[in-house]
């Protein structure tokens, strides 16, 4: 491609306009065709402190207002967005690779969690305490944090954001906002329908970049207090470490290996159908993907067959195709990394049934494509049981009995979701009960609803986002005691 095609763009969006980042520019390339199309100068530290100044200086105002008047203006912003779906829809799909369809669900759905906290910020009410001593009351204060780092990653650049930003600014914060690297096109436009949509200058900023200059800048930076973060474990676990002096709050929401668990009384139908959604969606660059099936042996080949049957009759394509039901990876070396852990996995005794290459399809020779894959019966060690696989391919095992199952799907470092399908309720509430995970679905779909509060165990992560909860992690609370 010749440079005269590839758009330049600023970088960060502060104080309600464009500002032009100052550092190294950031190639930022179409998944689909494997072609780079834009440049977007990454941020330096002080392109950082201009943006967190700008979120600042705009917090005594913003967090002064009523908390229904930040909720109302927060709401029409997000009108607005809405009204321009169909522009951002194709600039996710260009920049992410996930089908045209799977960028409205995703866009959709971060404008309803911005308008699911606009409408709890009519019913925020608080705690008060009478007769602590006679003629002695207590109330619990709730206070806004002030300037909030939001962290994201490029699978869902819009709604990760979204999940951050929503309970953040309703509960009074300000924020800045560092995309992925190679995804901030859609955040930077976002950023914009927002201003123009009515929300207050230097309310929301964001700053493109790479995570080891941008994102360090952000976290270190001392007058950001807290990092709501979602990405790797290792990173997380990085920005723990970093946001330590200051003792600034920290969420993270982390990587996962989500356990399935079919056992034998389960619609088998709707299981394999849950299974291959579950793990094939956004060509399976999900925290919340299913990673792992465990099914009772004696309807395991059944199982099998119905789920590999699936991935073989998937559309792959790129996302601006009509008719592709599955997009590429990312990037070529997210492609090859899972790739990797296939092969490690085969290597080590799974047996292959559907893809384990790239989809047989000469069209797609230079985009980043992995055909839907299914590995069975491979031992308990290998990195498709052990390592998260953020990428289209399943590994299925066997088990004896509903024990078994919950004992092989707590064996993972993660906790972020599962699910457990059975017709027998005592089942269910035996499993629930015992998986260590932040979210497990009973014979349903791994859907995440901005009602209920979302966050790992162990290496997933620490903190919650969702629910009325969410607030926990964007204030600060103050005990107060009114004395006679
Ligand atoms: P990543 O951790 O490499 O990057 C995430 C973000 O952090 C990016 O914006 C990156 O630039 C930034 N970053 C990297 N190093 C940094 C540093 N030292 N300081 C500050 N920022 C830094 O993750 P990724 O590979 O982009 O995303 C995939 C991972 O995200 C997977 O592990 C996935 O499971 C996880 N994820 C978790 C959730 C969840 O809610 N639990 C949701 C989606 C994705």
């Amino acid at each position: 491609m010749s440079t005269d095609t590839i758009t330049t763009v600023a970088g960060a969006f502060v104080d309600g306009r464009e500002h032009a980042n100052a550092g190294d520019p950031l190639p930022i390339t179409n998944p689909g065709i494997g072609e780079v199309f834009a440049e977007v100068p990454g941020g330096t530290p002080d392109d950082v402190d201009t943006a967190v100044g700008a979120a600042a200086r705009a917090l005594q105002e913003w967090s002064a207002l009523a908390v229904s008047k930040r909720g109302e203006i927060l709401g029409a912003a997000a009108r607005h967005v809405e009204s321009h779906l169909d522009e951002l829809v194709p600039v996710l799909t260009r920049e992410q690779g996930k089908t045209l369809r799977d960028s409205r669900i995703e866009l959709t759905k971060a404008v309803d969690t911005l308008m699911h906290y606009v409408g709890l910020s009519k019913t925020l009410r608080g705690a008060h305490t009478p007769g602590l001593d006679p003629g002695v009351d207590g109330i619990v204060l709730r206070r806004p944090l002030g300037v909030v780092g939001a962290i994201v990653p490029w699978n869902f650049p819009t709604t990760l954001l979204c999940n951050k930003l929503a309970p953040a600014l309703v509960a009074g914060n300000t924020v800045v906002a560092k995309p992925a690297g190679t995804t901030p096109l859609t955040t930077l436009r976002f950023a914009q329908l927002l201003a123009e949509g009515g929300l207050p200058a230097g309310v929301f900023n964001v700053v493109t970049g790479s995570g080891s200059v941008t994102g360090t800048a952000l976290v270190r930076h001392p007058v950001v207090r807290k990092i709501a973060f979602t990405g790797s474990t290792p990173v997380g676990e990085q920005i723990m470490a970093l946001a330590a002096p200051g003792m600034k709050r920290v969420t993270l929401e982390l990587g996962g290996s989500d356990p399935m668990i079919i056992c034998d009384d389960a619609d088998l139908d709707a299981a394999a159908s849950a299974a291959s959604m579950g793990r094939f969606y956004n060509c399976g660059q999900a925290c919340l993907a299913i990673k792992r099936v465990y099914v009772f042996d004696s309807v395991a080949d059944e199982v099998i067959e119905q789920i590999t049957a699936k991935a073989k009759r998937l559309k792959v394509g790129r996302g601006d195709v009509k008719g592709s039901q599955m997009g590429p990876l990312h990037t070529a070396a997210q492609r090859d990394e899972v790739a990797g852990q296939v092969q490690r996995t085969l290597d080590a005794g799974g047996t292959l049934l559907a893809g384990g290459g790239p989809p047989d399809d000469a069209d797609l020779d230079s985009g980043f494509f992995y055909a839907p894959t299914v590995v069975a019966d491979a031992p308990h060690d290998v990195p498709m049981a052990t390592e998260e696989v953020f990428g289209p391919a399943l590994p299925i095992w066997r088990v004896a009995d509903l024990d078994e199952a919950i004992a092989r799907a707590n064996a993972s470092p993660f906790g972020l979701g599962s699910s457990v399908w059975t017709r027998d309720l005592a089942r269910a509430r035996h499993a629930a009960e015992r998986i260590e995970a932040g979210y497990t679905w009973i014979n349903s779909r791994t859907k995440v609803y901005d009602e209920l509060p979302f966050g790992g165990w162990k290496s997933s992560g620490y903190g919650k986002e969702h629910g009325i909860e969410a607030f926990d992690y964007y204030t600060e609370t103050k005990s107060v005691v009114f004395g006679a």
